[in-house]
């Protein structure tokens, strides 16, 4: 198993180097690994799997009833969606299936609700079903006043996006892809990647580089897309708001996009976003006065009492939105490389996918696959409220007294899971990184009464 953050980089010639340790990526690279003979790396400019666009999201386990009907991304976040269902069960990725209601709040929006049903349809998607207001308000009794009807689309579900990226990089690293973090591909040229660690070799290059997908592209000679980030600012409501909502409250959509949402976590929270804004700058996650208040605005309408409750954290992330509707998956045989750009607000679902396509498609540029072998199953340290957490667990306590020893009480994470997570096969090299792994400081005081303990876990101090 081989996870390199510094030194020397392999000096050997690589079947299939990926560039970019997203989801996407991820998935790739565990897709890739299923053919045993060859020789992959995943590189990652960031010291961590998981750290661009796929650590902030919504977190939705898209059905893709509203995508547009007979695109790329509608095929993929189709596929992609039963593929991370099935995934999930067998590798501890909580997903709740909690269904989503689309809230008609004019007469307007009201009369596109069948239209809507109508393209769920066209996508392969059956059961979306036109409530009205009485039923809606019996299933949600929280909604603001003056809702006249909603779509019910059972089948989306609420999913960990840290968990599935990482359970995709830990599952493709024990069967034998190179991880390299703080590898930032800078030029790629014929086969000879120029990194911030020195030079990789490789026969076939996959690019799912996220929101600078169109960078590396272009550096290869190809002006398809542009990236246009679109920031999503995001609230996050403390636990105590869980009891308000109990589906993912969707607005009817627009030309801008998705709209501002209500969805439960799987970690017992609540949250209210999106925001859909152009930026042009790809390190713009920071949020706004303005971008908070519009949100404030939206979700008093959809859940008035949810604007009483204490917010835990703010936080936002960029799509990789271009100037086309559709995913840009290109293959270039010529260079034996794949694009995967333009991966915009459903690469999470879509990702398992996702990977399957590239997989065709490096096949159909010259990659001789082999065979293909089922993977070992990866279990990952569940996360999620719905399933037991290691605290609630007394074989487990009575087993090893360590996950009854709680260091995080705001998440209820104990020392066992900490100490899990630092030996892992991908161990974070920072407290983002065992946020993302654990939940510690990921609560109501973010850090403050943990974040020494925790600190000193991950120095290894105590
Ligand atoms: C606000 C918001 C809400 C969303 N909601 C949902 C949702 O509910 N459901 C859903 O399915 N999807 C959702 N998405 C979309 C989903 O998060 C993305 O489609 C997905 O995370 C994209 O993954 P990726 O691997 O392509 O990109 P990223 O996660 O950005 O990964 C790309 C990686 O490439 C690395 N990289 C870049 N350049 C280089 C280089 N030169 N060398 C080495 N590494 C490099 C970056 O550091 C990064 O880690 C949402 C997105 C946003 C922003």
């Amino acid at each position: 198993m081989t996870v390199t953050a510094h030194g020397a980089l392999p000096d050997l010639t690589y079947d299939v180097v990926i560039v970019g340790a997203g989801v996407v990526g991820c998935a790739i690279a565990r897709e890739l690994a299923r053919h045993r003979r060859l020789r992959i790396a995943l590189v990652e400019a960031q010291d961590d799997v998981g750290q661009g666009t796929s650590k902030a999201n919504t977190a939705i386990l898209h059905t893709g009833f509203d995508a547009v009907p007979g695109s790329l991304e509608a095929r993929l976040v189709r596929e992609g969606s039963r593929r991370l269902a099935l995934y999930a069960a067998e590798s501890g990725i909580p997903v709740e299936p909690v269904g989503a209601l689309l809230v008609a709040w004019d007469r307007e929006q009201l009369a596109v609700l069948p239209e809507l049903a109508a393209k769920a349809e066209k996508n392969d998607y059956r059961q979306a079903r036109v409530l009205g207001p009485d039923e809606v308000y019996a299933r949600e009794p929280h909604l603001g006043p003056g809702a006249l009807g909603a779509l019910h689309i059972p089948g989306e579900s609420i999913i960990c996006p840290w968990t599935t990226t990482l359970a995709y990089a830990t599952q493709a690293v024990r069967h034998g892809v190179d991880l390299h973090l703080d590898c930032r591909v800078e030029r790629a040229d014929d086969g000879v990647l120029r990194t911030s660690r020195g030079t990789l070799r490789t026969r076939h290059l996959v690019n799912a580089a996220g929101l600078y997908s169109d960078e590396l592209d272009r550096r290869l000679g190809h002006h398809d897309f542009t990236v246009i980030p679109r920031r999503g600012q995001l609230l996050v409501f403390d636990k105590f708001a869980r009891a308000l909502v109990r589906h993912i409250l969707l607005p009817v959509p627009t030309a801008l996009g998705k709209g501002v949402l209500v969805a439960p976590t799987v970690y017992g929270n609540v949250l209210l976003g999106p925001t859909a804004e152009e930026v042009d700058d790809k390190t713009a996650t920071g949020s706004t006065e303005e971008g908070l208040a519009l949100l404030r605005d939206r979700g008093r309408r959809i859940l008035p009492e949810l604007l009483d409750e204490e917010v835990t954290a703010v936080y936002a992330g960029l799509r990789a939105a271009t100037e086309y509707d559709d995913y840009r998956i290109r293959v270039h045989s010529d260079q034996a490389y794949v694009t995967v750009g333009g991966i915009r607000s459903t690469g999470l679902t879509a990702s398992m996918a996702i990977a399957s396509h590239v997989t065709g498609l490096l096949a159909a540029c010259g990659l001789d696959l082999g065979e293909a072998d089922d993977l070992e199953p990866v279990r990952l340290p569940n996360l999620g409220e719905a399933f037991p957490r290691p605290y609630q667990r007394p074989e487990l306590i009575a087993a090893d007294p360590e996950y009854g020893t709680l260091v995080c009480h705001c998440e209820r994470v104990s020392r066992g899971e900490i100490r899990d997570a630092l030996a892992s096969t991908i161990p974070p090299h920072g407290l983002e990184g065992l946020r993302r792994r654990t939940r510690a400081r990921g609560g109501r005081c973010q850090g403050f009464y943990c974040g020494a303990a925790v600190r000193e876990l991950f120095e290894g101090r105590s």
